[in-house]
């Protein structure tokens, strides 16, 4: 948790190599989870809706954005 009561990366890191080793997870979740015509995510629907970027959304953007830094690094991948 940060001061201000929110999540910060750094709490999210662990989210962030579980998607990594899982075969398809990044791309599976970056294509689920999309900004809706009303700014909410489409992937975690429910009632009351969640804003876009989501924090799954934001956790796949971070584990693609890593593999795009060590494109050198064999991923973890099945
Ligand atoms: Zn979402």
């Amino acid at each position: 948790m940060t001061a201000d009561g929110g999540f910060g990366m750094g709490d999210l890191n662990f989210v962030v190599e579980f998607m990594l080793v899982q075969p398809g997870m990044v791309e599976g979740v970056l294509a689920a989870h999309t900004r809706s015509d009303n700014g909410d995510c489409a992937g975690c629907g429910g009632v009351q809706g969640v804003k876009w970027p989501c924090v799954h959304y934001s956790c796949a953007r971070a584990a693609a954005s890593w593999c795009d830094r060590h494109a050198d690094v064999t991923p973890l991948r099945g």
